[in-house]
């Protein structure tokens, strides 16, 4: 009898113990995700994909350097007091007109040697957003994207309709050579090569050169000191594209999405995959719906439901807590806060 109480008052402290043990894991975990608040976030990405790390140093350098002063103008803007929306626009602009990376000048070509721009942008205050797809001749499309959100009733406009209104608002609209650089053109040359040969979609897809599977789409996503949260996303697409085939960037939802009570977030990758996951907008939503971190739905998203290679996201929560995940070999990236951190990088 003795000994069976003894047993019991061991069982039970044991017991005790364990629970007080999983309890400091689970705070551990959570503590190395969440932050503290922060007055004001960014994060920003220019293409997820199989960057190589032997990458000439050069090359490596200038997309460093670039990202930084990217990084340097949306923090300028959140730490004077700008609007998410303005960071997130002019840091884009910024990036469309690198042309290192795809998205306006510096974009990939279609089949047909042109260039089709998708961009799109949320207003996390109000669920606001705009879009345009396929457009030849506007020099900013995030810019357009922005005025279709402010100044029309719709969310996206595609193709000649986009242009028209373009046109009409008075962005800057340029030749298709504004867009042109050799390494792009280059690149279509070899997606062709490869299509005489292989007229199999699928098997395409498996022998793509990895080199080309570099993509370069540009995206922000901002939490600027009145708790607004905002992004956009900004790309040419995939080399060699036909039939006006449109990605995930312009895709409310899928590329981009935010929301004032969870986060914003910006995709890059494999469009066809990030379209069909919802991926944007299932990021928020599990964070709404299951009470998660940013990071610990970001993780679920990129890692569980997408397949290694696919791409990756960026994405500042309401509380400025910070995700960038990613499948892929690397991701150009960089993010900032008003704690001081500063990040810029391309692997692990
Ligand atoms: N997501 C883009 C698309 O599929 C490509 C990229 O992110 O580089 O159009």
């Amino acid at each position: 009898m003795r000994t069976t109480g003894f047993l019991f008052a061991i069982s039970f402290f044991v017991l005790i113990f364990l629970t007080a043990c999983e309890q400091g894991e689970n705070q551990m975990n959570s503590s190395q995700t969440e932050t503290s608040q922060q007055e004001f976030a960014i994060a920003l990405h220019g293409g997820a994909g199989a960057i190589s790390r032997d990458t000439d140093p050069e090359i490596r350098d200038a997309y460093l350097a670039s990202l930084s002063e990217a990084l340097e103008i949306g923090t300028r803007i959140l730490d004077e007091g700008g609007d998410a929306l303005d960071a997130v626009e002019q840091v884009i602009r910024f990036l469309e007109d690198d042309p290192l990376f795809n998205a306006g000048r510096g974009a990939v070509m279609t089949n047909s040697e042109t260039f089709e721009l998708d961009a799109s942008i949320m207003d996390g205050r109000d669920l606001n957003a705009g879009a345009v797809a396929g457009v030849r001749t506007v020099r900013n499309p995030i810019s357009l994207a922005r005025i279709v959100m402010e100044d029309s009733p719709h969310v996206m406009f595609a193709g000649p309709g986009a242009e028209s209104f373009a046109e009409q608002v008075g962005v800057e609209l340029v030749d298709q050579d504004w867009f042109f650089t050799e390494r792009r053109f280059e690149q279509l040359q070899r997606a062709l090569e490869r299509d005489e040969v292989m007229l199999d979609n699928s098997q395409l897809e498996q022998k793509e050169d990895i080199d080309e599977r570099k993509m370069g789409t540009v995206g922000v996503a901002a939490l600027d000191r009145n708790g607004n949260l905002a992004a956009g996303t900004s790309t040419g697409g995939m080399t060699n594209k036909r039939y006006g085939r449109v990605g995930d960037a312009p895709i409310i939802g899928a590329g981009t999405y935010a929301d004032n009570n969870t986060c914003a977030v910006s995709a890059t990758g494999h469009g066809e995959k990030f379209i069909r996951n919802s991926v944007a907008y299932q990021i928020c939503a599990i964070m709404e719906y299951a009470g998660t971190t940013l990071n610990e739905a970001a993780n679920v998203v990129i890692h569980e439901k997408l397949e290694p290679g696919d791409g990756g996201i960026i994405a500042v929560s309401k509380t400025g807590e910070i995700a960038m995940v990613f499948n892929s070999p690397g991701m150009f990236r960089a993010a900032a806060n008003s704690d001081g951190y500063r990040e810029v990088a391309i692997w692990e």
